[in-house]
């Protein structure tokens, strides 16, 4: 199975430099969104929900610290790791874009290579789900090399959908995905399942997960929004397919 391709949105309002980075992150399988300023950063954030933002400093009406602070306030984009690029190499500086929230920060000029390395450091410390062989869970491991998945050292036997939906929460454990989301990300953009389909799998799931009674369920059904891997503790009733 193909490795997960992180998303990384590029936040830069020189095109050269752009075009650069963009070409060498894709080169190292990277899939990257890219914005031109701050504004269009945030819309981008919204609506591709990246894995990792470069964020340059200086951009044109609001900057980069300012985005880096805003992208902060916001629950849903608070953990969403920053590195800031930055043309100043003051002292100063890099402890304000520290300050702002940016998990790194780089002073032009840099290589492409040492940008990778960053990222890929980043990725180590705070998401380990694009490193690491395998992924855990309350109890849940999945081996994504064998892909083999236990609970408990109990071994679960799952269908590749199921699979991969498991796989998607884990990388990204209690984070809410709608159907939609969850169809894009687990499906693919390209082909058309209805959306009670993802109710169909995440039943399975959720049935395969739970083999025993006394267990918490780990699918938590968020009303109105969609489908979580949270603890819901064992007894507590849960609604069936009522995502929408
Ligand atoms: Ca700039």
């Amino acid at each position: 199975m193909e490795k997960q391709k992180a998303t990384v949105l590029l936040v830069e309002d020189e095109e050269a430099i752009m075009t650069l980075l963009r070409y060498n992150l894709e080169k190292e399988g990277f899939k990257v969104h890219s914005a031109m300023d701050g504004e269009e950063a945030l819309t981008q954030v919204k609506e591709y929900k990246p894995d990792i933002i470069v964020l340059d400093w200086m951009l044109p009406s609001m900057s980069g610290v300012d985005v880096c602070k805003s992208l902060r306030r916001n629950a849903e984009t608070k953990n969403i790791p920053i590195i800031m690029l930055s043309a100043r190499g003051e002292e100063d500086d890099r402890i304000q874009g520290l300050d702002s929230g940016a998990d790194d920060y780089l002073t032009k000029p840099f290589s492409p290579s040492e940008l990778v390395a960053r990222i890929r450091a980043v990725f180590r410390r705070i998401r380990p789900a694009f490193t690491e062989s395998s992924l855990s869970f309350e109890q849940v491991v999945m081996d994504l090399n064998t892909h083999r998945v236990t609970r408990g050292g109990n071994e679960i036997h799952l269908g590749p959908t199921e699979f991969r939906l498991l796989r998607y929460f884990m990388e990204h454990p209690g984070r809410v995905f709608s159907r939609e989301q969850l169809l894009d990300a687990v499906w693919g953009q390209d082909i058309f399942v209805e959306l009670r389909t993802v109710d169909v799998h995440i039943r399975r799931l959720r049935k395969a997960l739970n083999y025993d009674d006394k267990q918490n369920d780990l699918v938590r059904t968020v009303r109105a929004a969609g489908y979580a891997l949270e603890i819901v503790p064992a007894g507590q009733a849960q609604e069936e397919d009522s995502a929408v």
